[in-house]
């Protein structure tokens, strides 16, 4: 490696507490047994998934759940609805819930907004993508009553004349959710419905994450930007590095990388999704310093 190079990987980058936590509870598990059963993928990300697999860790769908008994499964981040437990219990399963503290905290809070605006007519809305995971979890909270949208755009599903509790599933953007909060807020003034409540529900590690990586590229003459190629949120804050940071390269492994790219550049930034395992930025970081 050339003398004046430096290096770095954005510890910013990589997955976050909640889907670490998860990981290493599998892990845990995986040393007692040899079959451990997931509902869902761990984490949205191929690579972790195999190695986890050849550790023993199988997904499997809910239909594969409803004929189980007597195993075995891990409840991933995201959470899930108390359906879920019930069936465990009904069917001898074991659940190892690495729910993360964050969606947990939430479930409680839906619940008992739910619980209130049962008893006042109202109504339940979550700003989410309808069918995703932790929202699936989110809406059992409500007996499925919740009112799910995912844009502004779906907004007239919601009856302003009634008390409203507004949530975010945890990984929404922080401006989408500030432009509807205000929109519906407005709405809602203007018939003079003061019973409009929206909690700030976006996970921290989320919402400041384009901020943080927008400071990390800056600092560099180069970034690396580790992804798979079917994540959006990939795909959303590479875009974010590139704005800033015109010599950004989009790559999946190491293999696509040549040393040519590397010609006049001193220092090197690596990072990631929030869905890229901190093992392969380092093994990117290795290839670097072997190469280049
Ligand atoms: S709430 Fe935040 S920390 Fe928890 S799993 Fe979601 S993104 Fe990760």
């Amino acid at each position: 490696m050339k003398k004046n190079i430096e290096i770095k990987i954005d510890q910013n980058a990589g997955f976050c507490f909640g889907v670490v936590a998860a990981i290493h509870r599998a892990e845990q598990e995986l040393l007692k047994t040899n079959k451990l059963y997931c509902l869902g993928d761990i984490v949205h990300n191929n690579v972790e998934v195999e190695r986890l697999a050849q550790k023993g860790l199988s997904v499997i769908t809910y239909s594969d759940f409803d004929k189980l008994s007597e195993a075995k499964v891990l409840i991933r981040a995201h959470g899930e609805p108390p359906t879920t437990y019930e069936k465990a219990e009904k069917h001898n399963i074991t659940l190892i819930d690495a729910t993360c503290p964050i969606v947990l905290h939430l479930q409680q809070r839906i619940k008992k907004g739910y619980e209130e605006m049962k008893s006042l007519n109202g109504q339940v809305v979550i700003f989410g993508k309808k069918g995703h995971a932790e929202v699936i979890g989110l809406q059992g909270q409500t007996e499925n009553s919740a009112i799910v949208i995912s844009s502004i755009d779906e907004m007239n599903c919601i009856d302003i004349n009634r008390p409203i509790r507004l949530y975010s599933q945890t990984t929404k953007s922080k401006e989408s959710y500030q432009e509807l909060i205000e929109q519906l807020s407005k709405k809602c003034s203007e018939i003079g419905n003061d019973n409009f409540i929206a909690y700030n529900t976006i996970c921290n590690r989320v919402a400041n994450r384009a901020s943080e990586l927008i400071e990390f590229a800056k600092s560099v003459d180069i970034i690396i930007f580790v992804s798979g190629t079917n994540s959006s949120n990939g795909k959303y804050l590479y875009e974010c590095c590139k704005k800033v940071k015109n010599n950004t390269l989009f790559i999946s492994d190491e293999k696509e990388l040549k040393v040519e790219m590397f010609e006049n550049i001193n220092k090197i930034g690596i990072t990631g999704a929030t869905s890229t395992p901190m093992w392969l930025m380092e093994k990117i970081e290795e290839w670097l310093h072997q190469n280049v």
